[in-house]
């Protein structure tokens, strides 16, 4: 029998949920891999076999055009595949971790996924200034900045993120209290009922909902959600792919003293001088240190 293809839409182990028009109906399968192997990844497009009638197996993942990692253990481990764009939650109250926005930017770069900020809770005023003033920086970087309030303006909301996400496969991150759970249900008013579909259908069990799914939102869309999800995998970084993950090192590489600088406390450094002098942020800079020691720190995936 001829290999049919699908979409992965959610994946709990070795067990995942395929989503594939068969016969010119729109079906979900439950597939597993072969062997032990679980080298599928939400959003990857398979090949399977039909076992039964609602049931397969993987044969095959058709070559992904970008890969996002998480992190597990020290260890990169896959969160989704095909993605074209990844929308940062952050919100006017509670604040947000700089850090976390920027390991968010550097994943999105190493990948070849384009990241945008959604500053959520713009109705919280007082808190609007300063929180501006701090996603400023994404916006000098040239990452773009987007301001909604899923509270006191759900129909706005709603346009504005489903401008951005028209013809994307769009992953939506942030630290819990941001509001991303709002934003989710406001785009999909049925997420809930689809995660407990899909719960049951893999049978992770009654209280597991922290797996990762994927939401359809017409033939050309589509939204990940990962409830779960604690913090990017970066320690398959390299040094060299560190640096071109910041946009603002760019005109400096290749300008510093030694060909091989670490841009760590050399003399002569171009990206240390732009630190000094102030044309890049030292916080981002700290950060790049610290992905390169945590990197150093791991071998391999
Ligand atoms: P999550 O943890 O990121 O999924 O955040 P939630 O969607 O659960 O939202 C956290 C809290 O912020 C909840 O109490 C929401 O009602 C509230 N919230 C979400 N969006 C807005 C907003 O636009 N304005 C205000 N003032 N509160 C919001
Ligand atoms: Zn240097």
């Amino acid at each position: 029998m001829a290999h049919l293809q699908g979409l992965v839409i959610a994946a709990h182990g070795r067990h995942y949920l395929i989503q594939a028009t068969i016969n010119g109906e729109v079906q979900k399968l439950h597939c597993v891999t072969r062997g032990k192997k679980s080298d599928v990844s939400v959003g990857d497009v398979v090949e399977f076999a039909l076992t039964s009638k609602n049931q397969g197996v993987i044969e095959a993942i058709t070559p992904r055009k970008t890969l996002l990692y998480r992190s597990d253990q020290y260890k990169s481990k896959m969160l989704a595949a095909n993605l074209t764009q990844l929308l940062i939650v952050v919100a006017t109250e509670p604040s947000f971790t700089d850090d976390l926005v920027s390991r968010a930017l550097v994943a999105a770069e190493s990948s070849g996924i384009k990241p945008h900020l959604i500053l959520n809770k713009v109705d919280v005023t007082e808190s609007l200034p300063k929180a501006r003033e701090r996603v400023g920086l994404y916006a000098k970087l040239g990452y773009p900045v987007h301001e909604v309030s899923a509270k006191a303006d759900p129909e706005g909301t709603r346009m504005t993120m489903e401008n951005l996400m028209r013809g994307q496969s769009t992953i939506l991150i942030g630290q819990s209290g941001m509001g991303k759970s709002s934003l989710i249900n406001l785009l999909i008013p049925d997420a809930e009922i689809a995660t407990r579909e899909i719960s049951a259908a893999l049978d992770t069990g009654k209280h597991t909902t922290t797996f990762t799914r994927l939401y359809q939102m017409d033939e050309n869309s589509y939204v990940i959600d990962s409830p779960g999800f604690q913090e990017f995998g970066l320690h398959h970084l390299s040094e060299g792919m560190l640096e071109r993950a910041f946009p603002e090192f760019l005109p400096h590489l290749g300008h510093c003293k030694f060909y091989n600088c670490h841009h760590h406390a050399e003399p002569g450094c171009a990206i240390l001088a732009a630190v000094k002098e102030g044309s890049i942020a030292a916080m981002r800079h700290e950060l790049f240190e610290q992905l390169v020691h945590e990197s150093a720190q791991t071998v391999g995936y």
